[in-house]
């Protein structure tokens, strides 16, 4: 049984934080590989290690001095590795790092050694080996992720590595030139670790105890997910629920590898299980998993008589795609559809993309209605439920939402509806009250 555990920079903020780190990771044998994130903030006002190290790197980039910026953050690592009383310094690797800023080794370069450092540290307290993750995670010239090669390495790597920590968020591409991950990316290193490990479990620490099943600055207390599909997660996920790096699923869900997120700062609290499949009939479980939602859409409605659906409609979506206009929802009538796009991702050009729609498909009406949110209910009993979705609405109806379009997500997993931007609020409250019990 091997664990791979990821801890978030939260985790690594402090000295105090690393101790109750190093205590779950020697609570359990079982989790051999550990990820670590930079140290994040110790309190509100802190600044994270990555965005000092940003900061440092453009004073590189415009041939300013650096030097007190970088003292700044050796003295975090430095801070860390007194309170912790380990006999290390990284007086030399900040000489190196020094001297490479002056070689102008790039900005990833520099925002990863963020996590480079804290493995070192993190290795040197667990007494376990540091593997360097641009030697075993690998991009290509285009900086894009090489999924199979880093399989490869990284899993010789560690069948020969009975406990190693390898630090987050970055690789190398072929010539060694240091890569990162987009931002969180340590979250997608845990993943590609575990898959490389056959890992049982992906433990993903954090300091909150998992996923909520809705937004607790608009519903009180809501209670935890304890248990959640791959499927329902991408579901609320995409609605604006996000706990994980949307890229770090992947690896671990093509390999059924559950993926666990748990609180660092509270150990006890089993938190949320991310698992391939559940018995979705059988399961006693809610029949919501989750609600999410997201606000400023537009939808835009078009009518004609006689309608060939298939033509018009691709005459639209031509149009959409001219303005890269992304379109979250289609709802089909029989001589209608309705578009729901992000108002945001469309600014202005809204009115233009009218008078194309006008044109490529001479609608007998075209309709548009702005400071539209959806709101989704995400749950795996959905389609076993039926009548639900009527009673869905009606509770909406009752509170005075009023429901502009309706839609279905895939797999029946969610459902979900468009209402006024005003209405957000209530219509989750009312869909939790309702339904999350
Ligand atoms: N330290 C990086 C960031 O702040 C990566 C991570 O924390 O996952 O984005």
């Amino acid at each position: 049984m091997i664990k791979v555990v990821k801890f978030g920079g939260s985790s690594l903020a402090s000295a105090e934080q690393f101790a109750k780190v190093g205590k779950i990771i020697h609570a359990d044998k079982e989790r051999r590989y550990v990820v670590p994130s930079a140290p994040g903030k110790r309190n509100s006002k802190d600044t994270k290690v990555t965005d000092m190290l940003y900061a440092c790197y453009d004073l590189v980039e415009k041939d300013e001095d650096f030097r007190v910026m970088l003292m700044k953050i050796k003295d975090r690592y430095d801070t860390i590795i007194n309170g912790l009383n380990l006999k290390l310094s990284l007086e030399e690797e900040f000489k190196k790092i020094s001297e490479n800023f002056k070689k102008k080794a790039g900005v990833d370069y520099a925002a990863s050694r963020g996590e480079y450092l804290n493995g070192i540290i993190m290795a040197n307290y667990l007494g376990y080996e540091f593997v360097d993750a641009a030697e075993v995670i690998f991009f290509d010239e285009d900086g894009n992720f090489m999924p199979e090669k880093t399989d490869k390495v990284l899993s010789e790597r560690l069948a020969k590595t009975e406990r190693a920590v390898i630090p987050g968020f970055y690789g190398a591409k072929e010539d060694g030139t240091i890569k990162t991950f987009s931002r969180g990316g340590s979250d997608i290193t845990g993943s590609i670790v575990s898959r490389a490990v056959r890992a049982t479990c992906y433990e993903n620490w954090t300091d909150v105890s998992g996923m909520l099943m809705a937004d607790p600055r608009i519903v009180d207390n809501p209670e935890p997910i304890k248990k959640i599909t791959y499927a329902e997660l991408r579901e609320l996920a995409f609605m604006g629920a996000t706990v994980l790096h949307e890229e770090s699923v992947q690896p671990v869900r093509e390999k059924g590898i559950p993926l666990n997120i748990r609180n660092t700062n509270r150990p006890q609290d089993p938190g949320t299980m991310i698992v391939g499949n559940i018995d979705r009939e059988n399961s006693d479980d809610r029949f919501i998993t989750g609600i999410a939602g997201r606000k400023n859409f537009t939808i835009i409605t078009l009518q004609k008589h006689d309608m060939h659906t298939s033509h018009t409609l691709r005459q639209a979506l031509e149009v959409f795609e001219r303005y890269h206009a992304p379109i979250e929802h289609i709802a089909l009538g029989l001589d209608s559809f309705a578009l729901v796009t992000s108002s945001a991702g469309l600014g202005e050009s809204i009115y233009q993309l009218m008078g194309d729609l006008q044109k490529a498909c001479h609608p007998d009406d075209i309709n548009q209605q702005d400071d539209i949110a959806l709101v989704a209910a995400v749950g795996r009993k959905m389609p076993f439920r039926p009548g639900t979705s009527g009673k869905l609405f009606k509770a909406l109806g009752d509170a005075g939402v009023n429901i502009r379009t309706i839609a279905q997500g895939t797999d029946e997993l969610s459902i979900i509806v468009g209402i006024d931007n005003k209405d957000y609020e209530t219509a989750i409250r009312v869909l939790y009250d309702g339904f999350a019990g």
